[in-house]
This record gives C-alpha cells, structure tokens and sequence, in this order.
C-alpha cells in the first residue's frame, strides 16, 4: 500500500462526466489498495470565465480580490469530484486550501507555499477515506485567499507530495505526456519516456505549460517521483500500465537519460520588450533602471545593452505581457526623466523560442546549428540569452509557429534517438 497523490488538470475535470470518469479511475487505484489524496484544477475555461468576470468591472481589479474570485473553480471541482468518489461507493472528503491548510506568503495571484500541516488529510486517510484537495489556492498568514499563478495546480500537487513523502505523484493531464514540443503545435512532435529534471525545469521555465515551473522545483527540492500522463485512456486499463505510462521526470544521472543534445523546444507568447532609448552610457544604469522594476515586483527576463555611441546606449529587457503597460508606465514616469533619457519604446508582440538540452553543456555549435535554422527561414532574431542547457531567442510573434516546427526538424527531434 502506498500514498499516492494524483492531479487532474482542467481538460481532464471538464465535465460531469469527465469528473465521473476521473472518479472510476481514482476508485480503481483506491481498491489496489492504495492510499489517494486527489488534486483537481477547475473545469477548463472556469479560471478564465472568473477573472474576466472581474476584469468587466475594473481594468485593475484588486490581487486579493481576484483570487478570492479565481480560487472558486477549483472549490466547485474538489466538492464535484467528492460527490462522484462517494457515488463509486468510496469514502472521500473534499478540503478548499485554508481548511488543510496549505500556507503561503501573500503575494496574492503568485503566492508561494511555505508549508503545508497535513495531520487532518493523514487523519482522513487513516480512517480509510480519499482526500480530495484544491489545487491553485492556499492561505496567507492574515487568512486572506490567496492562488498560486496559472498552472498553479501542479505546484498543490507536488508540494502536496512533498509534505506527505507520497511515494508517487501523477500529473493527468490531456496529453499522454511531455514532448519534445507542444505537440499542439507541431503535430510530429514525440513522446519522452523519461526528461531529467534539469531539462524538465528549463522547459517550464520557458514556457511549456504541461507542467508549471514551481511544481518542478518542489519535485526537485524534496525528490518527489513524478509522472505525466494522460486522463483520457480508458480507466479501467491495468493499474501497472498506466502506472509506466507517460512520462517521468528523473533524477537520474545524465548516462541513464535518453541521449540527445536537444531534448526540446519551449515558446512562450507571454512576454513584451521594453526599449528605454538614449540612456547614458555611464555606471549604474543598469541598476537604475532595472532597480525600479524590480522594485515594483515586476520580473525581468532577457536584458541586452547594446554599444554607446556618443555616449548615449539603449537598453532592452523583457517583462511578462501582463507587466507590459505597468513598466512602460513606471519608465515613463521615474526612470526616463531621472536618468536624462530619450524615450521608452514597447513591443508587446514578440515571443521567445528555446532550445533545450542538457546534451548541450558538451557539444559546441548547437546554438549555431539554431541561428543558421533561423536565418534560412528568414526570421531576425531581436534578443538573444543562454545557459548551459538552453538558448534562447526573441522574435517577433508572428514567426513563433514556424520558428518551432523548423527547430524541430533541424534537431531531428522527430526522429526516434539511437
Ligand atoms: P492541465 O489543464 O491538465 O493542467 P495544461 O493545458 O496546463 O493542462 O497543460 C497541458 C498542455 O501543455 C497540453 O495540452 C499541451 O498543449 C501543452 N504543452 C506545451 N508544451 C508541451 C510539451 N512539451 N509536452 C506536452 N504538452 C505540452
Ligand atoms: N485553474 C487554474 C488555472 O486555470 C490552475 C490550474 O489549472 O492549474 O490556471
Ligand atoms: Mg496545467
């Protein structure tokens, strides 16, 4: 018998009768003998629905209020899915966040847990019950509501895992998997067996959202085995077949990995570049440029400055989309005045590809390999960033698609690894 926690993503709690099939397959693993904690996302397009309802009243709504307003979905769908467990004829018990409690700062719309007391989820389980968790939400010292980002489920997942050394936590989502790429978007696009939690990290963090990048960290801070893999095979396929199904994200070390210099490629529409124009070129512009957004709790990405002539740079940084008006703001107000500045320009439309590969701490010529890939199909590269296992370029949004299937096929990521 072992503790097991299982997530299921928006897609997968989609509809009532996706809800009962999500309840079957739980069922299933209940009567293996296992112990389930389940973690539910809202149904898919409740989160959106929510916060647009807010965003019809005020442009800039309040943080705490939005998540008071987002942090419902995930209760409906935890309360949903307990009704389904029961009418399988199991014992089960639905908690939102603050009743486990799942702790977090307050950063409200980006919290992050810091701990999370399990004795009354051990308690229930104990007593032979499954426990059904929301994901996306927990609660902040003063009490107040507060969500974990998009994708946050996961992270409640994992941390969820984590806190109770569960042998196993399983990420149901509606692919059967992490790929090389979003197979949405390049249909080609192959399974990975297994991704080392480096490159797993890298990925989110650029941008694939099959797993939010807080949950990788979790499972790599704390060790938690964890698997993606689809909510839409047949639940009542064997128990030990969908439990080696998907994809696992592994500790293990790099020989044991599937062998590829890049194992993957990562997009993201979410950022916008910020050009602050004819900035003096002297010490600590820098700073004083980036101190105020940082300052603002504002995230910054890429960043280049380029050569002074006469005396005068620009300089250029990335923020996240939602960001986007809120920096130019602030540059507009403190920063160009103050530093003698020309101007700010923006541009919200650009997107950054990566390529990711832990292969690529060993072999040189990879990031050549993906200027050439660009450059013969006519694409500028605007900012460029690497590390050891990535690199990554910005470009303008409208050749992301094309960007992507063209690395793929540059890297022969469709090709089975020998
Ligand atoms: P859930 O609602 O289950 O959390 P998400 O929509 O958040 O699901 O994440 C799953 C989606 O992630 C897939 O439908 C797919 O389009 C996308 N995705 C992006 N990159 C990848 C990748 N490398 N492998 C698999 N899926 C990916
Ligand atoms: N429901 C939340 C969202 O849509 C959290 C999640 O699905 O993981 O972002
Ligand atoms: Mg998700």
């Amino acid at each position: 018998m072992a503790l097991i926690v299982h997530k299921y993503g928006g897609t997968s709690m989609g509809s009532t009768e996706r809800i009962r099939n999500v309840a079957k397959r739980v069922a299933k693993w209940v009567r293996a003998g296992h112990q389930l904690v389940v973690v539910p996302s809202a149904m898919s397009g409740d989160t959106n629905r929510l916060l647009g309802l807010a965003k019809e009243i005020s442009e800039r709504p309040s943080p705490r209020e939005l998540d008071m307003i987002a942090s419902t979905g995930e209760q409906v769908s935890v309360g949903l899915l307990s009704i389904a467990l029961q009418a399988e004829g199991l014992e089960a018990v639905s908690y939102a966040g603050w009743q486990v409690p799942v702790k977090t700062d307050s950063s409200f719309t980006k919290a992050r847990i810091e701990s999370i007391d399990d004795a009354r989820v051990r308690a229930d389980l104990a007593a032979g019950k499954v426990v059904v968790v929301t994901g996306f939400q927990g609660v902040d010292p003063e009490g107040h509501i507060t969500t974990l980002g998009r994708g946050g489920s996961d992270t409640s997942a994992v941390a969820i895992a984590a806190a109770m050394k569960a042998a196993e936590c399983l990420i149901y989502t509606d692919v059967d998997g992490v790929y090389t790429t979003d197979p949405r978007v390049v249909p080609d696009a192959r399974r990975l067996k297994s991704i080392s939690f480096e490159e797993m990290l890298e990925m989110a963090s650029l941008g694939s959202k099959v797993l939010q990048i807080r949950s990788v960290e979790f499972a790599g801070k704390y060790r938690v085995p964890l698997r993606v893999l689809s909510s839409f095979t047949p639940w009542d396929i064997p128990l030990d077949e969908e439990a080696s199904s998907g994809t696992l994200i592994s500790f293990e070390e790099d020989e044991k990995m599937e062998q590829a210099v890049v194992s993957g490629i990562a997009f993201t529409r979410d950022e916008a570049k910020i050009t602050v124009v004819g900035v003096p070129d002297t010490p600590g512009i820098a700073y004083q440029i980036l101190g105020k957004v940082a300052e603002a709790n504002i995230d910054i990405d890429v960043i280049i400055q380029n050569v002074s002539h006469d005396g005068k740079t620009d300089f250029s940084f990335t923020v996240n989309r939602n960001d986007y008006a809120r920096t130019l703001e602030l540059l507009e107000a403190k920063v160009v005045p103050a530093l003698g500045a020309q101007k700010v320009v923006g541009d919200p439309k650009i997107c950054k590809v990566s390529i990711v590969g832990i292969g690529m701490r060993s072999h040189s010529g990879i990031a050549s390999t993906m200027f050439r890939c660009l450059a013969e199909e006519n694409i500028n590269i605007q900012m460029i960033t690497t590390s050891e296992i990535k690199t990554s370029v910005v470009l303008d949004e409208k050749y992301m698609e094309l960007a992507v299937r063209a690395l793929h096929k540059a890297f022969g990521l469709e090709e089975p690894r020998g």
